[in-house]
């Protein structure tokens, strides 16, 4: 089959690997002790890889996403040997949306040259304050100085597509410090802004810290969110999703691959996948991934969870994920898709949400305000009449 004629995929690779854990993180991610059990993931993951070859044959990448963990923790060599990996195990289109996740302080002008050379057109970095009271309070490991450093290195590799990731709710933080962040992002001028509520996870060691450091009240998150959704499109960045702002042209394609309900594949330890029509995630445990991929007789089972969605869990599913996006749920999309009215069925409940300005109704689209945004958990779980509010958290993915 020609590479035009396969079905488009997204492909997703693991990095589980940071130079040192963030006060705030609960990913799967680990410092690692010697550079000898970096090959052996990396040796694991093109394994893992390999063994899709004839399962995906069918399936042509669009776009991959390389993300962590901090990839490019793993330097260059290590991260070209996965990239030439992907080439001989998959057929990526040309033209494929190429990211790599990377924070300040790991990244060089030789390294994003060579990343370049080798195919990466679309870097994400995070910077999430540019107060270094706040990065210390999160126990990043740079400084701003250090994301300038990087970014700019960025810009002289000619990266022409660069995210930076922001968060708001830190110690410390407050409007005008927050406004600050916003102003020095602009000011810079990447392509995408993702903006992230840092979430106090338990575990964590901020949520240890959770009564003695000075958070932001919840209206002032409310605030700063609502702050940076006006602040950003007055600089050219649309909100097209809860959490993501662009420039005309530069959407995360991979990442819509998620919210539009399309078909990605994530490969790596604890990565998930929706592929073939089922969910599923391999395991969360390093030394049980690698030794199930180095010694396949030994029967270790890869997947934690494998489950065929439903069509009841793929409609709950479609709204959830319509509503993360700005432009919304088309109910003559929805109709197509479940043969069922959304208006019957949940048209009465959204009344109240349109009145009261958190969501709008127009040409048979309902949307979410960027108010509704803040706390559309609530207005999901309303509507869905999930019993518990705690089952979706809209603003995951906070790096
Ligand atoms: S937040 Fe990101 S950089 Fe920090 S430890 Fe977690 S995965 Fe690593």
């Amino acid at each position: 089959m020609q590479t035009m004629d396969k079905k488009r995929l997204g492909l997703y690779l693991h990095i589980p690997f940071c130079r040192s854990k963030c006060a705030y993180c609960d990913f799967f991610s680990l410092v690692p002790s010697n550079e000898d059990l970096v090959e052996r993931y990396i040796n694991a993951l093109i394994l893992h890889m390999h063994s899709y070859r004839t399962g995906a044959k069918d399936y042509a990448p669009d776009t991959v996403f390389i993300g962590g963990g901090t990839p490019t923790s793993i330097g260059t060599d290590m991260l070209l040997k996965l990239i030439r990996a992907v080439r001989r195990n998959f057929s990526v289109i040309r033209g494929a949306e190429w990211t790599v996740e990377a924070n300040p302080a790991t990244v060089d002008v030789a390294m994003l040259n060579r990343l370049r050379r080798a195919g990466v057109n679309r870097l994400s970095m995070g910077l999430q304050s540019a107060n270094n009271n706040e990065l210390a309070a999160l126990s990043r490991i740079h400084r701003r100085q250090d994301f300038e450093a990087s970014f700019r290195a960025a810009r002289r590799a000619r990266i022409g597509n660069i995210n930076v990731d922001l968060m708001f709710g830190i110690p410390y933080q407050t409007r005008q410090s927050f406004l600050k962040t916003l102003r020095y992002v602009v000011h810079l001028g990447p392509e995408h802004v993702s903006l992230y509520d840092l979430m106090l996870e338990p575990g964590t060691q901020l949520y240890a810290q959770r009564q003695t450091l000075p958070f932001p009240s919840e209206d002032e998150e409310v605030d700063m969110y609502l702050t940076a959704v006006d602040f950003l499109a007055q600089h050219g960045y649309a909100q097209y999703e809860i959490s993501n702002f662009a420039r005309p042209g530069y959407m995360c394609r991979h990442n819509l691959k998620y919210w539009n309900c399309e078909e990605y594949l994530g490969l790596g330890v604890a990565a998930h996948s929706f592929f073939m029509g089922n969910r599923f995630s391999f395991i969360r445990n390093l030394d049980r991934y690698m030794n199930g991929l180095e010694i396949p007789s030994s029967a270790i089972r890869l997947t934690d969870q494998n489950d065929a969605v439903s069509p009841r869990e793929r409609l709950g599913e479609y709204i959830m994920l319509r509503f993360r996006l700005a432009a919304g749920l088309n109910v003559r999309e929805f109709a197509r898709l479940f043969g069922v009215s959304f208006e019957q069925l949940y048209g009465r409940k959204m009344q109240p949400y349109i009145q009261g300005g958190y969501a709008t109704y127009k040409n048979g689209v309902y949307a979410l305000t960027p108010k509704g945004m803040f706390v559309s958990n609530y207005i999901l779980s309303d509507i869905l009449e999930f019993a518990d509010l705690g089952q979706i958290n809209m603003f995951d993915g906070t790096r």
